[in-house]
Order: C-alpha cells, then sequence, then structure tokens
C-alpha cells in the first residue's frame, strides 16, 4: 500500500519505517528541511534503540522514502498518516495549529479517494474537524480516521509492531477495510483492532495516558506516606502490585512523570473538561502530586545541607526516562533548575541525552564524558533516571571520587539497606524514615 506520513519525529518515524518493514511503500514528508536532509543521508535524529537500522534497511531496499514535498507525497498515498505535534497551548488545551495547518494542505493535495488517519493525539471532536476541512477543500472522497499511537519511546519498535491493541474510530466501511489490512501484519498473535467512532478513539488515547499518570502519582502520595509511618514503599509496591486486579505497571514510586505526553495530555484532557463543565478533580490531584514530587529530593537535599550555594553536584540521567534522548517535561530539568537557582553547580551525565540537554541549558551545566567523571569532586549524587548501566555501579569509586558519599535516588535504583552498609547517606522515595 501507498503510504504517506506527515511529521517524521518520534511517532511519525517510527510509523513510517514500521509499515515500511511490513512491505508498504512510505514517504514521509516534514517541514524540517534539516531534518529531511539527515534522513535522506540515512542519519536518524532521535535515539530510539534499533530504528537507525531499520530505516537504512527500508530505505536501501527502496520502500522508504523522505522529503519536504508534502503534494507529491500525499498524491500517490492511499493512507494518509498525520503524525505533528501538539503541544499544550494557552490554557493547558492542546495546540492543533500543525494539525490544522497539514490537515489543509494534505486536502488541497489528494488525487483519489483517501484515508486521512490522525496518530497525533488530539483532543475529542479534531476528526470531526478535519473532515470538515477535507469536504471544503478536497477534490476527492476523503474518509478521516482517529488512530492513536501507544507506543513507548525507548520501545517504540517493540510497541507498534506488537501492540497490545490498535485503536481505529471510523465512520466508514471502507476505510475500516485499508486499515485492517494495514495493521494486519501487526495483531497476527490475536491483538485487537479496535473499530469505534473517532470520538471515543480519540477519547481512548487521553484516557489511557491519564489512567497511567494516576498510578504514578497515587503510588508517589503512598510512597510519601510510607516515609512518614515509617513503611517501605517498594514492598508496598510489591505487595499492592501482585492483585490481579492491579497489577504491577506503572506503581513504581519516583520523582514525577515527564515526557513528551502524560504532562500536556493530562494538561489538555483538563481543558476538554474545563470546556464541558465537566471538573475533572482526580486528574487535577494527579497533576499537583506531581509537580510536588519533581521537588521531593530538591526538598531533601535543603535539609541535609542547609544552604545549597557553592555546593556540586553530580547528577545521572537527563533524558524523561530511559533507552530515549527526549527531555521535555523531563524531571531532570526541574531538578537541575531547582539546584541552579540555589546557587549550586550541577555536573551532569546522561548516556544519549547530552546533546539536548546542551542545548536546554547551554553553559550553565558542566556536561561529564561518564558517569564517575559526573561525581568529581561533588557534594552528592542525584540520580533522575534510571539507566540501567546506574544500577551496579563501583560504590568504592563513587565514594573516592565525592567529597562526602551522599546519593539522592529519585529512582529508588539501589537498596537502601546496602547503601548503608556502604556508607551512603542515601535518599531515595518512600523507602527512608523521614527523619
Ligand atoms: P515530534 O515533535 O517529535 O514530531 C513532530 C514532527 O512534525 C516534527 O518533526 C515537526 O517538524 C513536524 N511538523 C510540524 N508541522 C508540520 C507540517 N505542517 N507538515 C509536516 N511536518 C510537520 O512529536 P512526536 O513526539 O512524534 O509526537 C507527535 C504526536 O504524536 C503528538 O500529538 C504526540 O502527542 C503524539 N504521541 C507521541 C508519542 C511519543 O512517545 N512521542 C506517543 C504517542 C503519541
Amino acid at each position: 500500500m501507498r503510504i504517506a506520513v506527515v511529521g517524521a519525529g518520534y511517532v511519525g518515524l517510527v510509523t513510517g519505517t514500521c509499515l515500511a518493514e511490513s512491505g508498504n511503500d512510505v514517504s514521509c514528508v516534514d517541514t524540517d528541511a534539516g531534518k529531511i536532509e539527515r534522513l535522506q543521508r540515512g542519519e536518524v535524529p532521535i535515539y530510539e534503540p534499533g530504528l537507525e537500522e531499520l530505516v537504512r534497511r527500508n530505505q536501501r531496499e527502496g520502500r522508504l522514502r523522505f522529503g519536504t514535498d508534502l503534494a507529491q507525497a500525499v498524491g500517490r498515498a492511499k493512507v494518509v498518516f498525520l503524525a505533528v505535534g501538539t503541544p499544550e497551548g494557552e490554557d493547558g488545551d492542546a495546540e492543533l495549529r500543525h494539525v490544522i495547518e497539514a490537515a489543509e494542505e494534505v486536502a488541497r493535495a489528494v488525487k483519489h479517494y483517501t484515508v486521512v488517519a490522525t496518530k497525533s493525539t488530539v483532543p475529542v471532536g479534531t476528526a470531526g474537524r478535519i473532515q470538515e476541512i477535507m469536504g471544503r477543500r478536497a477534490r476527492f472522497e476523503v474518509d478521516v480516521v482517529s488512530n492513536p499511537e501507544f507506543l513507548k519511546e525507548g520501545a517504540a519498535l517493540e510497541d507498534f509492531q506488537r501492540p497490545d491493541r490498535v485503536v481505529v474510530g471510523a465512520g466508514s466501511d471502507r476505510a475500516r477495510r485499508i486499515m485492517r489490512e494495514l495493521y494486519a501484519p501487526f495483531v497476527r498473535t490475536e491483538r485487537p483492532i479496535l473499530f469505534m467512532e473517532p470520538r471515543s478513539a480519540e477519547m481512548v488515547k487521553y484516557a489511557a495516558n491519564a489512567m497511567l499518570a494516576t498510578r504514578i502519582s497515587f503510588m508517589n502520595d503512598i510512597a510519601l506516606l510510607c516515609e512518614k509511618v515509617g513503611a517501605d514503599a517498594e514492598q508496598v509496591r510489591r505487595g499492592v502490585g501482585a492483585d490481579t486486579r492491579i497489577g504491577y505497571p506503572f506503581l513504581f514510586p519516583g520523582i514525577g512523570y515527564g515526557g513528551s505526553c502524560f504532562p500536556k495530555d493530562v494538561k489538555a484532557l483538563l481543558a476538554t473538561g474545563r470546556r464541558h463543565g465537566v471538573d475533572l478533580d482526580l486528574l487535577r490531584a494527579v497533576e499537583k502530586t506531581n509537580e510536588r514530587q519533581k521537588r521531593h529530593l530538591l526538598s531533601r537535599a535543603v535539609r541535609h545541607f542547609g544552604d545549597l550555594a557553592g555546593r556540586v553536584f553530580g547528577v545521572w540521567g537527563l533524558a524523561f526516562k530511559p533507552r530515549t534522548d527526549d527531555m521535555r517535561e523531563a524531571p531532570s530539568v526541574e531538578v537541575i533548575e531547582g539546584l541552579l537557582g540555589k546557587g549550586a553547580r550541577v555536573q551532569a551525565y546522561d548516556p544519549v541525552a547530552m546533546e539536548r540537554a546542551r542545548r536546554r541549558f547551554g553553559e550553565r551545566v558542566t556536561f561529564a564524558p561518564g558517569p564517575y567523571e559526573a561525581l568529581e569532586g561533588a557534594d552528592a549524587l542525584f540520580v533522575v533516571t534510571e539507566w540501567s548501566e546506574f544500577r551496579n555501579p563501583d560504590f568504592d569509586r563513587m565514594k573516592a571520587l565525592l567529597r562526602a558519599p551522599v546519593v539522592f535516588d529519585g529512582r529508588n535504583v539501589f537498596d537502601p539497606e546496602e547503601m548503608r552498609e556502604q556508607g551512603f547517606s542515601y535518599f531515595c522515595v518512600g523507602r527512608t524514615a523521614a527523619g
């Protein structure tokens, strides 16, 4: 099938590449000419495990192309995916400017019956708006379907190729048939394609992300209480998650959720609630807890050291989670800004996100070539992202490099008892007595 993907970011690039890998003829277009030039050379501008190899192979075999000419790509496509960004706009609602602009351009470019599938996360009712644009501008019949994406950065290829489910909001049988055919290779292990109305499909995406964010904030509230009452949040997590009605995923306490989706999607859902006069009190609390949590370790550090001015902190991890270089809404930003704001110096290390962090912080942060270099002469270490390479470090080497053996662990990667035995002052989330 001939496919066009509009927007070659995390979602568009993964979608286009996986669809090419299953034998389709895919053109990805983006307005960012620099990004497209790099992709044409086989350079993937984001870090996503396995992606570069798959991009190159499909490019070489002629199934995957990159360009800036939307009209050309759309004119030959049977299905056009919209995968442009929907950042946080005014009053928290999703900013639809890119989606609407892309839709207008797509409408002018279609040359025969086309399915336009929205992969971007968009507020309920957006498919209807795009269908209206098609009705006004397109010279051929267009079916607009909502096809939200559930991939996780860091495991995006696996998630796309073996999804838990595919959600398709479509109003026409013809569009449903085409989408079923397109996704058939990815749902062969009895994973469902759930067909529904576009409005419900759009809501599924927000409800799913809001639920995951809720689990995280809930566990962070419980962890705070654990600290106060002397319970161990890790043991509580294991006991609670063992209940099959609850399950283990997304119950790890930490320094809050971040990334390009949860924060903005929770805000956008709250905005939808406000627009329709529905008070989503629970979600407001989820957000509030997350804000508090991002500052949790910083207040621990203030309590431990008093004044932070002139102190030096090593920071391990900058990306919002492991296996990605994405720093959008990363808790590391809050932690580092907090430290700098209190007059401290920061020496940071991340296996893949340093380039992006450099653009964010410039000269204000020292970037270390490795995790141990980040500790040289530091008063303490902050663990912010749970990269697996941080899990079993050389504790003796750490102690030799740090001015004092103090660790603030925002992801509970170490065992408190072992840390104590090793002679560290160790602060994590929900596992140490409040003091
Ligand atoms: P991104 O910022 O990485 O990529 C968006 C791309 O769209 C950019 O390269 C930008 O240059 C391009 N673009 C903007 N306007 C354009 C236009 N008019 N024509 C062509 N290209 C245009 O964003 P992303 O992380 O891939 O997210 C895209 C959408 O998918 C968002 O709505 C997001 O909420 C949703 N989503 C993201 C993830 C994720 O993990 N990143 C997961 C599920 C859903």
